[in-house]
């Protein structure tokens, strides 16, 4: 099964260098899920061969404008080529008085519907779930409420070792049962058991979405031993002051999170436009913590 995030946007606060404001395309099981929606990130789905309407669900963070200044162009756009179905959209509960308005003003009637979830900024809790993946919220520290978001891979079934099912003789009918671990009697007496004939399916997979916050141990519980971690790295440490007044990370900071939270991988991104090249950034997370990457515009990466 697909589990992987493709990067739109990588800058903080305003685009520039080639770098987007903050978006981000899961893909899970061939099922796309937007996070968070900056300006320009229409294109830069086009730029990256994405289908907008494929997307069926998006997950904003908070309401700074370089989160979500993209979405009501790619709502209405949606509109304009036709959509019909439903939108899921989990934001802040404000998010839906800024929509309403610029709907309202330009008179545009959309021709799907907006399934709004209101997030809840006090406390951390499942949001969604599907037969691919489960999403719940994780409560950041930043100048306004805003939550990262978790998204953890459903188990999937058990795996059938097929050769050694036709070897036996097994009926087809009853593979469906073997893969769900339930053992049986077949008509001609012979006793089943699905251990014989499955292996277990690869253990879930969990990616963990970090923009914007500082650095806060409250939420470190929440994504310990994510797969992929993707944390805001805004400034170098050198700019560690700025951070906390901005209620930033650092690239330093970033990497502390992911060794003590034993990441398997961090993304770092949310670049500010301080920084026209990220290497200084990146060395300074990787002496941290080794398997640092960019979380650049137009990179896929495996969860
Ligand atoms: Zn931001
Ligand atoms: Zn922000």
């Amino acid at each position: 099964m697909k589990f992987e995030v493709t990067i739109l946007g990588s800058s903080s606060a305003t685009p520039i260098y080639n770098r987007n404001p903050t978006a981000q395309l899961l893909n899970c099981n061939e099922r796309f899920y937007l996070i968070d929606c900056g300006e320009g990130t229409q294109q830069q789905l086009i730029r990256y061969g994405f289908k907008a309407s494929k997307i069926d669900f998006i997950f904003i963070s908070h309401l700074h404008g370089d989160h979500f200044f993209g979405l009501v162009g790619l709502l209405s756009s949606l509109h304009l080529n036709g959509r019909t179905k439903p939108l899921h959209l989990f934001a802040p509960a404000a998010l839906k008085e800024i929509l309403d308005l610029q709907f309202l003003h330009s008179d545009t009637h959309l021709r799907y519907s907006i399934n709004f979830f209101p997030i809840n900024p006090a406390k951390p809790e499942v949001i969604f779930k599907n037969n691919d993946v489960v999403v719940e919220t994780i409560i950041l520290n930043h100048r306004i409420p805003c939550t990262g978001f978790k998204f953890t891979e459903k188990k999937r079934l058990r795996k059938l070792i097929v050769e050694k099912l036709e070897r036996d003789s097994i009926p087809v009918e009853y593979y469906a049962m073997l893969k769900r671990s339930v053992d049986f009697e077949l008509p001609d007496g012979r006793r089943v058991n699905h251990l014989d004939y499955t292996i277990d399916s690869a253990i879930p997979k969990v990616y963990c979405y970090c923009s914007d916050t500082m650095y806060d141990e409250r939420y470190f519980d929440q994504i310990k031993g994510a797969d992929t971690l993707y944390h805001e790295a805004t400034f170098m440490h050198d700019m560690l002051e700025r951070a906390l007044e901005t209620h930033h990370t650092t690239a330093q900071q970033a990497a502390e999170i992911a060794k003590k939270v034993d990441a398997k991988k961090l993304l770092i991104g949310h670049f500010s436009s301080r920084y026209k090249t990220l290497e200084g950034l990146l060395e300074e997370a990787q002496a941290g913590f080794e398997n640092t990457v960019l979380a650049t515009e137009g990179r896929t990466f495996e969860i």
